[in-house]
């Protein structure tokens, strides 16, 4: 892609009330629009980013065996009212709305009730289990703390995946497999070595629950680590000795770090398949309620974690698995007409050899091309200038380090 053709611009400021990093320099690279207070559009570039998180986590989720869908926005009252979750002192985030001709309806905040009021109609035997079905779906949510940009949003788009096993027993092979696959999610993503699988309260069925969070300044959670186990407890469970008895963790060891959680998971057993009827017959045609669990990322959020944890003062740093693109070529070439045409080829095989490469093509200063090109955060700066005429040298910066190499243009095909 051409930067003259972006309609985003980048700005040296960001909106006065924003107070998150992550947020700061997103809007100020045009990466995302913030529309109102926790409440973000994604731009070209930024949904390019949101876009690799979510590829790389919706391979993931089939390689487990995941089915995608996309269920509704629009909750229907009566199904909430069967787990017991539509009152607002039961949820209190709930963003509801009415009908023109009266009644009320829900906008999703989580998809437990829509998932297991559906499958009632697909599951009836032990013939149809397991079930993986996962999706890519915005959540709604009337989140009172929306001070951590994207991070903590109203709308945001949530990989949820609700598991439906015959039993106990089956249901925690598949979880401790999702938790083997977010592993290698958050692996990929570049917060791998940051992130930990903490154990934390559990909510409707089982005492405990696995977050995974990420070592962050900013995090809204206190986590304390077991840097040999490699597993971390949430403050919330934190002295809690069943805790250390049940899992073998020396609370003597553990060190307290601040963190964000970026996904979790959750055994919900027969909490909402008991609520709203969903059961199979066995093998002697005996009615069992279906054991769910379910398995939450989401991806704004990472990429909101990933900007607090990976930028530095010039502006944003990603990893190359997300990164918009993998090559920001910057021409310099002022008024020299040779070096435009010399950059213009080099663009265009470069998009022959399918590398992604963003090409600065702006009749702009270099100090600003430069200034523009650290704030973005595009792993590889591949520079063509005068030099590169003369000596048939292209300069290569890192954007993770800044280490700078001289590289031949069939060398820089290769990249
Ligand atoms: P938190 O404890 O941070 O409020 P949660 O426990 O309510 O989150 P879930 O409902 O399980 O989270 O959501 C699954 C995932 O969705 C979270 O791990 C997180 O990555 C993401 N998420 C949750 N709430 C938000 C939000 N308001 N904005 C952006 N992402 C969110
Ligand atoms: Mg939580």
């Amino acid at each position: 892609m051409k930067q003259s053709f972006l309609f985003t611009k980048t700005r040296r400021e960001a909106p006065a009330d924003e107070q998150s990093k992550n947020a700061k320099l997103l809007i100020r690279a045009g990466y995302i629009h913030k529309e109102m207070a926790g409440v973000y559009s994604y731009l070209p570039l930024g949904l390019r980013v949101l876009n690799n998180i979510i590829e790389i986590i919706r391979k993931e989720m089939n390689t487990i065996g995941g089915e995608e869908v996309l269920l509704t926005t629009l909750q229907d009252p009566e199904i909430w009212k069967k787990s017991g979750r539509w009152d607002d002192k039961d949820i209190d985030i709930w963003f509801k709305t009415k009908l023109k001709n009266g009644g009320e309806l829900g906008l999703g905040n989580t998809h437990e009730e829509e998932i297991t009021a559906l499958m009632t109609e697909q599951i009836a035997s032990y013939k149809d289990l397991p079930q993986y079905i996962y999706q890519f779906q915005n959540k709604f949510r009337n989140e009172s703390r929306a001070k951590s940009g994207i991070m903590r949003t109203r709308e945001f788009i949530m990989k949820d995946l609700y598991s439906f096993s015959a039993d106990a027993a089956s249901h925690n092979e598949f979880y401790e497999r999702a938790s083997l696959a977010y592993e290698k999610i958050f692996a990929q993503v570049g917060i791998g070595t940051k992130t930990y699988r903490t154990i934390a309260s559990g909510g409707s069925f089982s005492k405990y629950s696995h977050e995974f969070q990420t070592i962050c300044e900013t995090g809204e959670d206190i986590i304390y680590i077991d840097d040999k186990k490699r597993i971390a407890v949430n403050k919330e469970v934190y002295d809690d000795p069943e805790v250390y008895a049940t899992t073998g963790i020396d609370k003597k060891v553990l060190r307290k770090e601040r963190a964000v959680e970026v996904g979790n998971i959750f055994t919900l057993g027969t909490r909402y398949s008991d609520a709203l009827g969903l059961i199979y017959k066995d093998m002697e045609g005996k009615n069992i309620p279906v054991f769910m669990g379910s398995y939450g990322i989401g991806p704004g959020r990472i990429m909101g974690t990933l900007v607090e944890v990976l930028s530095d003062e010039k502006g944003i740093v990603w990893p190359e698995a997300v990164a918009p693109f993998k090559v920001h070529l910057l021409a310099l070439a002022g008024v020299d007409e040779d070096i435009r045409t010399y950059a213009q080829k080099l663009y265009e095989d470069m998009i022959k050899k399918g590398i992604e490469v963003l090409y600065d093509n702006r009749d702009v200063r270099a100090g600003e091309k430069f200034a523009d090109s650290d704030l973005l955060g595009i792993p590889w700066r591949v520079i063509v200038g005068k030099d590169t005429l003369t000596s048939g040298n292209i300069e290569v910066v890192s954007r993770a380090d800044g280490t700078t190499e001289k590289k031949t243009r069939a060398e820089v095909l290769a990249l």
